[in-house]
């Protein structure tokens, strides 16, 4: 009698008979037949049986060999019920001597199976989510060994896909599955960049189709991915390598990546994997799959972490497998990308005339995928766990980063009613447009001036388009954040240069490095904190390590080439911090005028107000700055204690509360008694009430996200600044909190476009 499990490994693999069986056509439920009666054979166990989630969430029974075929479309279990429950719970494998004697035993009369005591049963996984069980059994009680689970590992993976592809079930039934690519359905995230679109699904990292799944010629293939698993190691203690200098750099996460890469449990499932059969590529899969299914339930944020890191390593290999992995993909028109999370440089490397939104499964609205996202005027949703297993490449989908919604496969009365809205954004578009060379006064003659944010290169294309004033705010750390290692000398005078050049006499107020906090840098990593938000972050960082910044201001000194320069540094606490900064730009003058560089024709240097502590301060520090900038992303962050990239905190408090509104009033109201310049370049400035509110405390100047420039302008247009800072004041003295609805009323009263 042959050995189980020994027919998997012989010439003709369990895998190439089912293919070579299933290649014959055939109706779906005779395809399923035929396939649990290779693996009964192959296998040597007189049961094999195949379960599915159906999409109701119970799980049934949909071929079997060996137990009463009266059962198949009969058996059903609850979530969480019977040993096949169990499966599906633990995504891991159950290999019992005597199942029946199991607690999680559930027997099912009409499927006669108490006969049979050895029991091996694997999930199968798709994106790590469990959508079905397969089953062997034999009527002596024996524990399967190591080989034969792994052998039914590799099978229920190749199940799965062919489940999902379609190869196994008729378009009917695959409808009611778990999986079902091809129901409506509605997922809820989190905004992360507004607008809306329409358009057809790109997966960022498209999954190995079925035909990958089997290799040719497995010595090949073994050597394939021994091959990459060297490059990534090489890469891997490269990165490892290069982590010195500027930053005191922390080494714990490249190392936790060293020991998973030279990891041999690692290295030696994956070899397995490709021994039984599999591509390189879907080796990585299949122990990707159990990891996921593994750590993803894991309680523990340090196990979870890890999962993460696995992930990345598993990204990098493939990547390692395809070459280099920096094949950029053809977009067919309207495409939506859909990805886990993408790094900062992704989504640039997408043609952008195509791209028309972004759905992601992680990430935050202050991720840097959202800041690009934004920046580019892509609408993207993120927080939708579970996407990547609900859509597949093609599927129609909806965008609706206004209400922070995705449709997938919407019906057609759904598309309807957003392609209305998705015309009345774009008439709206064009109305702004239409303003765009009208100076931004209000109904009572008050000039406000409307600046832009920015960051990339891509935002100097669009400077003009906005109709803004000027950049109040250019966030200098994107170009590292994009950068592959740390931008130099050169680079940074280079890109400073073109920002003015686009600007053509325009002002541009430039940020000084604001990395730390959510800003990490691959190449300098820092050490991890407990709370980054409260953390050696922007100007601390950079008085603490004065090479850097020193190297900053240089870079846009000979940038400005005798040009009027504006300088401004971050997270400043203290008055001695900015004393100190504006010491280092008075250095580097010297430094420059030395060498009979030109200096800068004016140079202005201010100060962001972000942290409280200098709200209490402002009589010291407004004499030493010559203008200041309101950061009210880290100013409500610092005064709610709130952090804005936590999702359960950061909309729970209101900025138009008094708390608040109190602050901001007390800042302009300094400024206006010392005459500093004075702006507002967080995010509540971009959006027309909170702009409202704003000029009806005083501020003349707001720098916002250029999508905010035309909805601002339409709303200072039609501003009774007098009118409006009556209203405002009488509600600074509210006893409640936010009174967000009552200057809602107040503007609606006004006639006011918020
Ligand atoms: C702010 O904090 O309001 C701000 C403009 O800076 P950033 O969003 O880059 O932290
Ligand atoms: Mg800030």
């Amino acid at each position: 009698m042959a050995t189980p499990g020994i027919a998997v490994r012989g010439q003709r693999s369990l895998l190439r008979q089912i293919r070579e069986a299933l290649a014959g056509g055939g109706p779906a439920q005779a395809r399923l037949d035929m396939v649990v009666q290779i693996i009964a054979r192959s296998m040597v166990a007189e049961v094999c049986s195949l379960y599915l989630r159906r999409a109701a969430g119970d799980i049934e029974l949909f071929a079997t060999e060996g137990l009463d075929p009266g059962a198949v479309h009969v058996t059903r279990m609850l979530p969480g019920e019977g040993l096949v429950g169990e499966i599906m719970r633990l995504g891991r494998p159950l290999n019992l001597a005597d199942a029946p004697n199991h607690p999680a035993f559930s027997y099912r009369p009409e499927t006669r199976e108490d006969a049979f005591h050895a029991f091996l049963g694997v999930p199968l996984l798709r994106g790590g989510r469990a959508i079905g069980v397969l089953i062997v059994q034999n009527r002596t009680e024996r524990v399967y060994t190591e080989d034969e689970v792994e052998d039914l590992l590799i099978v229920a993976m190749v199940l799965a896909e062919m489940v999902a592809g379609g190869e196994l079930m008729s378009e009917e039934e695959l409808k009611d599955v778990e999986i079902a690519p091809n129901r409506p359905e509605r997922l809820k995230g989190a905004k992360f960049a507004d607008g809306i679109a329409y358009g057809v699904v790109v997966l960022h990292e498209p999954p190995v189709a079925p035909s990958q799944l089997l290799a040719d010629d497995v010595t090949a293939e073994t050597e394939r991915l021994r091959i990459a698993i060297e490059a990534l190691q090489a890469q891997i203690d490269h990165m490892l390598d290069r982590q010195h200098g500027l930053v005191e750099a922390s080494y714990e996460v490249l190392e936790t990546y060293r020991m998973f890469a030279h990891d041999r449990g690692w290295n030696r499932s994956l070899e397995d994997a490709v021994r039984n059969g599999l591509t390189a590529e879907a080796a990585v899969e299949r122990v990707r799959s159990e990891h996921r299914a593994r750590l993803g339930q894991a309680r523990d944020p340090y196990l979870r972490e890890r999962l993460h890191d696995l992930e990345d390593l598993n990204d990098r290999l493939l990547r390692h497998l395809a070459g280099d992995g920096h094949v950029v993909r053809e977009l067919p028109d309207n495409a939506i990308l859909v990805a886990r999370n993408l790094g900062p440089a992704d989504i640039l490397e997408y043609d952008r005339s195509k791209l028309r939104g972004i759905l992601l499964e992680e990430g935050s609205a202050a991720s840097h995928a959202a800041i690009v996202a934004r920046a580019l005027d892509i609408p993207c949703v993120g927080r939708l766990p579970g996407l990547r297993d609900r859509v597949s490449e093609g599927d129609r989908v909806i965008v609706d980063a206004e209400s922070g919604e995705t449709y997938l496969r919407p019906r057609p009365d759904v598309i309807r009613s957003i392609q209305v809205r998705i015309e009345v954004r774009a008439q709206r578009q064009a109305e702004f447009a239409r303003l765009r060379d009208t100076p931004a006064f209000t109904r009572d003659g008050a000039k406000i001036i409307l600046l832009m944010n920015a960051g990339l290169e891509v935002d100097l294309d669009i400077l003009r388009d906005t109709g803004a004033e000027g950049i109040g705010l250019f966030r200098t750390e994107f170009q590292f954040m994009v950068a592959e290692e740390l931008p130099r000398f050169t680079a940074q005078t280079q890109l400073y240069s073109r920002v003015l050049d686009a600007a053509d006499g325009l002002p541009v107020t430039f940020r000084t490095l604001d990395l730390g906090g959510d800003k990490i840098l691959p190449y300098l990593e820092a050490e991890r904190e407990d709370n980054p938000a409260l953390g050696w972050r922007a100007i601390r960082m950079g008085l603490d390590r004065p090479a850097l910044l020193r190297l900053q201001l240089r870079a846009l000194i000979a940038a400005a080439k005798g040009r009027p320069l504006r300088i401004m540094f971050p997270l400043v606490a203290t008055v001695d911090e900015f004393r100190a900064g504006r010491a280092l730009v008075d250095t580097e003058l010297a430094w420059a005028l030395r060498r009979g560089r030109p200096a800068p024709s004016r140079l202005d240097v201010g100060a962001m107000i972000e942290a409280p502590s200098l709200v209490w301060h402002l009589d010291a520090l407004l004499p030493m700055t010559d203008f200041v900038s309101v950061g009210t992303n880290d100013l409500m962050q610092y005064m709610f204690a709130a952090d804005r990239g936590n999702p359960r905190v950061a909309d729970r408090y209101d900025p138009l509360s008094p708390p608040a509104l109190r602050a901001l009033a007390a800042i302009q109201k300094a400024c206006a008694e010392t005459g500093t310049p004075v702006s507002v370049c967080g995010e509540m400035a971009g959006r027309p009430l909170e702009a409202f509110t704003l000029v009806a405390l005083g501020f003349d100047q707001l720098s916002m996200p250029a999508t905010g420039v035309g909805p601002v302008k339409q709303m200072v247009l039609s501003c009774d600044r007098g009118a409006a800072s009556r209203g405002v004041a009488s509600l600074l003295k509210q006893t409640g909190g936010s009174v967000r609805n009552e200057i809602e009323t107040l503007a609606r009263k006004l006639y006011l476009s918020v």
